[in-house]
């Protein structure tokens, strides 16, 4: 009898908690991946992950197996798909999303009726959501008290190592035409650096871990902040796609931590960001419409814009404030964006655009390949200041100040706005003190001209306040 191994964001063969109970289970395996219209994703992460798949697919094919890859309601086809085969035993990794949770839950309670064990791993978080719960047993609702509790608990168990051998079992003929051959993704409109800027495999995510450990960790807490440094993991993509679980950066760290304890600090800055990845799981456990609802209800009240030119002005980068618009003409075309531009573009868009948060959330889901409901949602609350332990509203980021702290002498900007590459230093941030003759000049190198502001940040900041002093206050 087989032993059925579901796969859903989790595409490795190292550190990977079901598949390696399923091995030891001593059956013959069946690696699963169900198109599920229900729980499917959108843009660029679609793409990213069926990427993943294939790398994945192509690691069980060398260890003489194979992904299956079947289309329909997981509920539904996997149960009768267990019957089929006279499987008595699935193993999966936990889903904390609430369509994943519910179908999870349905799936287990019908397949047990029908004589299955279940075997449900912890494999995506550092810990589970629920582990973690403040004195009074409440799930924490600041950040800090929580990583403080985190650290106190420390390291999650041993990372899995590869398995050695693996038998698998054969997919059966009179089943082949379960098998979905899925036409192959295509990148959303405008993604063209996207292929180049993200090689996908298991063996990637490590080589980038060891990099950033041996040269980028040294400056981690400075050089975080500034888009014009390569100053951060670029993990995001593969922790997403499950591709490097968050515990084997973890005990990389330590270990780098332990050889080098000069590196104490920098590694726990590190660990404290990969921590928020879990925290913004844990509030995504306890408020799964995070990325729908103002978890600060007085944000229902808000009077947002809906102008729907700012709005394309902003995800085109036309909004003639430079460091926006590098960061998303960064986004657009490489499917990423640096964590500071995140925060300032963020700020731009619901602050002094005045738009829904919603709005910037679902752009960021499109076309992120690193886009994740829980950490996206919680951040765009977080930048909005409708969350729980959030910016506040009154924290208006001034795109121009950021921009020359943290792009000093504009090499980022020139990297995503040509138009304005041949400007000095001293006007890069601020091209609209530039003389007619020098835009007209940088216009006609670049082919194109560069926007005049959208707004006036003085008086869209004064109205921001405005509007927020007049709503009602919890
Ligand atoms: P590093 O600095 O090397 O950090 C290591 C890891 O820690 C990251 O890979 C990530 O998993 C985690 N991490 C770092 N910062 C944060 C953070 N602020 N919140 C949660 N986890 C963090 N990250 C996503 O993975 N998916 C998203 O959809 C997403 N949307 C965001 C939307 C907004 C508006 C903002 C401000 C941030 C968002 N982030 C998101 C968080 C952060 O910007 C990215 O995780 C980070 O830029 C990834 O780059 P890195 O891997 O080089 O990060």
């Amino acid at each position: 009898q087989p032993a059925l191994v579901l796969l859903r964001d989790d595409f490795r063969i190292t550190d990977n908690p079901a598949l390696h109970a399923a091995i030891n289970s001593g059956k013959p395996l069946i690696c699963l991946y169900v198109h599920d219209a229900a729980t499917t994703t959108q843009g660029v992460v679609k793409w990213w992950l069926s990427k993943a798949r294939a790398t994945f697919a192509a690691t069980l094919q060398k260890m003489g197996g194979d992904l299956a890859e079947i289309s329909g309601p997981a509920t539904q086809i996997i149960p009768e798909l267990a019957e089929k085969l006279h499987i008595d035993s699935v193993f999966w990794n936990r889903r904390y999303d609430l369509s994943g949770r519910e179908q999870d839950t349905h799936l287990k309670s019908t397949l047990q009726d029908a004589g299955c064990t279940v075997h449900s791993l912890p494999g995506r978080l550092l810990h589970e959501p629920w582990v973690l719960r403040t004195g009074s047993d409440q799930p924490y609702k600041v950040f800090t008290p929580w990583w403080r509790a985190l650290q106190k608990l420390g390291a999650p168990g041993r990372s899995l190592p590869a398995p050695e051998k693996v038998t698998f079992f054969p997919w059966p003929d009179d089943l082949k035409n379960l098998i979905f051959k899925e036409s192959e993704i295509s990148l959303p409109e405008g993604a063209c650096d996207a292929e180049k800027e993200w090689l996908c495999s298991e063996e990637t995510a490590h080589e980038l871990l060891e990099t950033f450990l041996e040269t980028g960790l040294t400056h981690y807490s400075t050089d975080r902040d500034r888009p014009d440094k390569d100053g951060t993991s670029s993990l995001s993509p593969y922790l997403r796609a499950g591709l490097l679980s968050a515990r084997q950066v973890w005990h990389a760290t330590e270990a780098v931590m332990r050889q080098k304890p000069h590196l104490a600090d920098q590694g726990w800055t590190f660990l404290s960001e990969l921590g928020w990845r879990d925290f913004a799981w844990t509030q995504y456990f306890y408020y799964p419409d995070m990325a729908t609802k103002n978890l600060r209800s007085e944000f229902d009240h808000m009077p947002w814009r809906d102008d729907e030119t700012l709005f394309n002005a902003w995800k085109m980068g036309r909004t003639g404030y430079p460091l926006v618009d590098a960061g998303m003409r960064q986004l657009y075309a490489t499917g990423w964006m640096h964590n500071r531009v995140r925060m300032v573009t963020a700020s731009f868009l619901t602050k002094h655009l005045l738009t829904d948060w919603r709005k910037g959330e679902k752009w960021f889901r499109e076309r992120l390949a690193d886009a994740d409901p829980a950490q996206n949602a919680m951040n765009w609350q977080w930048c909005a200041g409708t969350g729980v332990d959030a910016s506040p509203w009154f924290r208006i980021f001034n795109p121009v100040g950021q921009s020359e702290k943290f792009d000093p002498s504009g090499e980022y900007i020139r990297q995503w706005v040509p138009e304005l590459r041949a400007l000095p230093d001293k006007l890069i941030h601020t091209p609209w003190q530039a003389g007619g003759d020098l835009l007209r000049h940088t216009a006609v190198t670049a082919g194109k001209r560069y926007p005049a502001p959208i707004v006036d940040l003085k008086t869209a900041r004064a109205h921001a306040l405005e509007l927020y002093k007049n709503l009602p206050q919890n």
